[in-house]
């Protein structure tokens, strides 16, 4: 592979000293040094690739809806996938196939899914972020995850080439896909499987997503569950009877209608999160001696500091 040409110079989707705050959920984290924002599929695996030959390590941001973002300076390249978001459909008998980039946004996917009837998806209803995302953290809910619908999955290996593979041989466990998490691999599309239905049936499948998150708060800015459940236990049950409901740090606040939910209530810092993230874990910890582990993924920020405390 070719070495890559000075940044910016014939690759429009290389920015400089770019926020990073309104590209996630939380509305918190610093300014990338350099952030790769491809608009199409062919300059997303450019985009990759120049990461790739600069050698340094790069972080994929997808909606942002699942990461914290440290408040100093990024120095690690930010590859935003946000841009690249094609979706199409084709139905082959009885089964529907929806394709799309991994930019694309789940909720938009699900929206195809509605509006033509086929069902498979309805678990995504109120899950935000993309379909790489989603794929990564093998995101879902009670009744269904990425895994149970996704049949084939493209990435972009360390080597720079492209591979698709089965759904079965991406090591899917419990929010997480192990083929990608920690690998350096990037989703670049994926394709789902849908069955027939009607536009109905699918309509009260995903109303019913919906009334399952009536306890989880609504109209503010989080990133989701903070912390993983730990296996056969609710990690915000434990938060809550730790009594961490409506602790504060700074900005940042334990919401009062889930424990497990970190929200900015203004002007918060990626610092207020961690910090009250870890006195909850240690709250958690002293009271059933049980470790919680986050499901969030984070960016710039020191692992000491989220380890603190325990
Ligand atoms: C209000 C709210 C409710 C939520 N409810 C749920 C829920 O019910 N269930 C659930 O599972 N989650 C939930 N989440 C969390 C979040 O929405 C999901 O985890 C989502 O799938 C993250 O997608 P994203 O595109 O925002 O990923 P990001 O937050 O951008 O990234 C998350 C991780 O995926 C990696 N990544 C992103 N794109 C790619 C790619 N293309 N290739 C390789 N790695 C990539 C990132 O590097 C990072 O490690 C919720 C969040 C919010 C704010």
């Amino acid at each position: 592979m070719s070495k890559a040409r000075p940044p910016g110079s014939v690759r429009p989707f290389v920015l400089h000293s770019r926020p990073l705050a309104p590209l996630t959920t939380w509305g918190v984290g610093g300014v990338a040094e350099t952030l790769l924002a491809p608009r199409s599929r062919d300059e997303l695996i450019d985009a990759v690739r120049w990461a790739q030959s600069e050698g340094e390590g790069f972080f994929t941001l997808g909606g942002g809806s699942n990461v914290l973002i440290g408040d100093g300076p990024i120095n690690v390249p930010v590859l935003l996938t946000a841009g690249v978001s094609d979706i199409e459909l084709r139905v082959e008998g009885a089964s529907a196939f929806i394709d799309c980039s991994a930019g694309a946004k789940l909720s938009n996917v699900l929206g195809i899914a509605i509006k033509e009837g086929w069902s498979g998806l309805e678990f995504a209803a109120g899950i935000p972020g993309t379909v790489g995302g989603a794929i990564t953290g093998n995101a879902g809910a009670l009744t269904g995850s990425a895994a149970s619908s996704v049949v084939k999955v493209r990435t972009l290996e360390e080597d720079g080439e492209t591979v698709e593979r089965d759904s079965a041989d991406m090591g899917w466990s419990y929010r997480r896909c192990g083929l990608i998490e920690g690998s350096g691999r990037v989703v670049t599309g994926a394709s789902f499987k849908l069955s027939v239905s009607t536009g109905e049936r699918v309509r009260a499948g995903v109303k019913e997503a919906i009334e399952a998150r009536r306890l989880q708060p609504v109209g503010c800015r989080t990133a989701g569950c903070v912390f993983k459940n730990p296996q056969g236990q609710s990690a915000g049950m434990l938060l809550d009877k730790a009594g961490c409901k409506g602790l504060v740090q700074g900005d940042a606040r334990v919401s009062s209608v889930h424990a497990n939910f970190i929200e900015n209530a203004g002007g918060c810092s990626a610092r207020d999160i961690v910090r009250l993230a870890a006195m909850c874990r240690k709250m958690v910890f002293d009271m059933f001696g049980v470790t919680l582990d986050f499901e969030i993924k984070t960016l710039g920020v020191e692992e000491e500091m989220i380890y603190a405390g325990l």
